[in-house]
């Protein structure tokens, strides 16, 4: 069934899940009448969005990041939130699975009506799955939903992507021993407005305090990411709950602070001009391939890039040019 952009939103706005789902699979799809008509939703939704935080999570597989999902989740619906847990997952991109996907996750938290569950769009470049959970978080808060969870695994470049699109950065590590910094780079620690060493129980409380004592020393000697905020190193345990209450309440502290001080909108402001010039990019590059001109000249010029007959400087500006419907140099 055919259902026009207007319809559709306005069923978002009711909070309608189907709508919801269905809007999200609209904003997914690649196809050209598609993405039109998701344009045309997104504006639509557009005045709706905005009034919910947004917390992007990641740490290593492994770490906890469902079980933590699904307490702090938990968690917020009981004071009265609702929840929507987006995901930023390329890895089925580059090696055919999933590593956020494939298991049944958060079954607690996905049968509560108060809470939505969307796994990442698969396949694709990393800047397209990145596009399309943004564009899907809008739609969940148009749908209503005031805590926003983006989900991302630390490998590659996706935290990047995920610390560009929401207010707050949780980083989730183990509890190691000794001093060994769990290979996390510098760049995903100078993202992380909030560290959280999970596992803190039994067994491994003694670990987890070690290294919470050794990244408040790691992250004091880094740049901070905010003039108000120190980023603070708390142990929790998803398993029994421990920290998760003082985790909503860093939350909430968070964004009071960064509220004030007019960095939260800033921030937002920041984000939504880098997402136009990505978009920008992302659609210049798409239609230079696709231009007759350039497609005629790019076998030629690409093999003798390969061959090292002309520098990739020079076959760069031949493209353009073709691009462009100049003359090509007559270097
Ligand atoms: P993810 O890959 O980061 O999403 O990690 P999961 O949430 O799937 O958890 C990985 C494993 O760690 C599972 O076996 C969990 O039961 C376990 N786990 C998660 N949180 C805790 C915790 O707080 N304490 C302990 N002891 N185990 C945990």
């Amino acid at each position: 069934m055919h259902i026009t952009a207007a319809a559709l939103a306005e069923a978002v706005h009711a909070g309608e899940r189907r709508a919801l789902a269905r809007a999200i699979t609209l904003i997914e799809s690649t196809r050209a009448d598609h993405r039109e008509r998701a344009a045309e939703l997104l504006e639509r939704l557009m005045p709706l969005t905005g009034r919910s935080i947004r917390i992007g999570i990641s740490g290593v597989p492994g770490v906890g990041k469902s079980t933590f999902i699904e307490a702090l989740g938990m968690h917020v619906i009981d004071r009265g939130h609702r929840v929507a847990v987006l995901a930023v997952d390329p890895s089925s991109a580059l090696s055919g699975g999933s590593i956020l996907g494939d298991k049944t996750r958060m079954e607690e938290l996905a049968r509560r009506p108060e809470a939505f569950i969307r796994p990442s769009p698969a396949g694709g470049t990393l800047g397209g799955v990145a596009r399309r959970t943004r564009e899907a978080m809008l739609a969940c808060e148009a749908a209503g939903f005031d805590v926003i969870i983006v989900e991302t695994v630390g490998v590659g470049q996706s935290e990047t992507a995920v610390a560009e699109m929401t207010d707050l950065f949780l980083l989730l590590l183990l509890p190691a021993g000794g001093d060994e910094l769990q290979g996390i780079k510098r760049g995903i620690m100078e993202l992380a407005d909030l560290v959280l060493v999970n596992k803190a129980d039994g067994d491994l409380a003694g670990a987890a305090r070690r290294t919470v004592a050794d990244y408040r020393h790691a992250l004091h000697m880094l740049r901070p990411r905010s003039r108000n905020w120190t980023v603070p190193v708390e142990a929790c345990s998803a398993h029994t709950g421990a920290g998760i209450p003082e985790t909503w309440e860093t939350i909430g502290r968070y964004r009071e602070t960064l509220d004030a001080s007019g960095e939260l909108a800033a921030r937002r402001a920041a984000q939504a001009r880098t997402w136009m010039w990505s978009e920008t990019t992302d659609n210049l590059v798409a239609a230079l391939r696709e231009h007759p001109a350039v497609r005629e000249r790019l076998p030629e010029l690409e093999a003798a890039v390969t061959e090292g007959r002309i520098p990739p400087t020079l076959a760069a500006r031949r493209l353009l040019a073709a691009f462009l419907g100049e003359e090509p140099d007559s270097e």
